[in-house]
């Protein structure tokens, strides 16, 4: 178990969590949960995956640990047992997910970077939760258009977790709505993209945030419009929208 101590290990006491921080009004509460409902929680394997992560430079690509526990509690609440995530870096919401399935749980893992992924991997398999999972290397959108063509994968899927190039995210949708199963969870991350999407146009924005910034605003409009589907946008991380298929 996590000790308050122990979430205070920065210096100045502050939580290392990256990329997610200034969503909430206030950081001060936002520490609060981690040290009361997250940390005290977290399984130890992900922990040790959390701090190797926080070592590596790309770390701000992370998953936050109080989006890894609310994934872990979602999919046991929806009962997933076959699912996917595109885009894994090294591994934190897959282990949460991991975790969270049943022993016959499958995960399809997509990432177009296999070294980020086997930074996480040795953690994964002392988990006693690797079976569970089929990476594949590579661009995710011509597996998906594969899995469409081969037809047996149509409403295959309990949960889907997108988390990669916000750029094609619109392009995921168009093939996910058909091989979530009707009733299943597509969830689409990083959809407030770190307060971005209600910044002034003159406001002075990383160039890789203010790029991506517009495919998110379009994919945000697009889900909201989309019949097919009920949604809800979470500011959990850097804001979670679910999507539930409903025909
Ligand atoms: N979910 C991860 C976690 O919990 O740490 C974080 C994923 S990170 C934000 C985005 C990932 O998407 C990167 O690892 C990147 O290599 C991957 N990616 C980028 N473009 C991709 C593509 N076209 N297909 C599959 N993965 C892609
Ligand atoms: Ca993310």
């Amino acid at each position: 178990m996590a000790t308050n101590g122990e979430a205070k290990q920065n210096q100045n006491g502050r939580h290392q969590e990256v990329g997610h921080k200034s969503l909430l009004q206030s950081d001060a509460l936002y520490q609060y949960i981690l040290e009361t409902s997250v940390y005290p929680t977290e399984p130890a394997p992900m922990k040790e995956l959390r701090e190797v992560t926080a070592k590596h430079p790309w770390n701000i690509m992370t998953t936050s640990a109080d989006e890894g526990q609310f994934l872990n509690l979602l999919l046991k609440l929806i009962n997933a047992k076959n699912t996917m995530e595109i885009g894994v870096y090294t591994g934190y919401s897959l282990l949460s997910t991991a975790l969270a399935l049943p022993h016959d749980g499958k995960i399809l893992a997509l990432d177009i970077n296999r070294e980020n992924y086997e930074i996480g991997l040795p953690i994964i398999q002392k988990a006693g939760v690797a079976h569970k999972i089929d990476f594949r290397e590579g661009p995710a959108l011509p597996v998906l258009d594969e899995m469409i063509e081969d037809g047996q994968y149509h409403g295959t899927f309990d949960f889907i977790f997108v988390d990669a190039d916000k750029d094609n995210y619109i392009n995921y949708h168009k093939r996910l709505i058909d091989l979530v199963k009707v009733g299943g969870v597509i969830g689409y991350d990083n959809t407030l993209w770190n307060g971005s999407v209600v910044a002034p146009p003159d406001a002075p924005l990383r160039k890789y945030v203010r790029y991506y910034r517009d495919f998110v605003l379009e994919l945000n409009k697009a889900l909201a419009a989309d019949s097919r589907i009920e949604i809800c946008m979470l500011p959990v991380g850097d804001g979670i929208t679910l999507c539930r298929r409903i025909s």
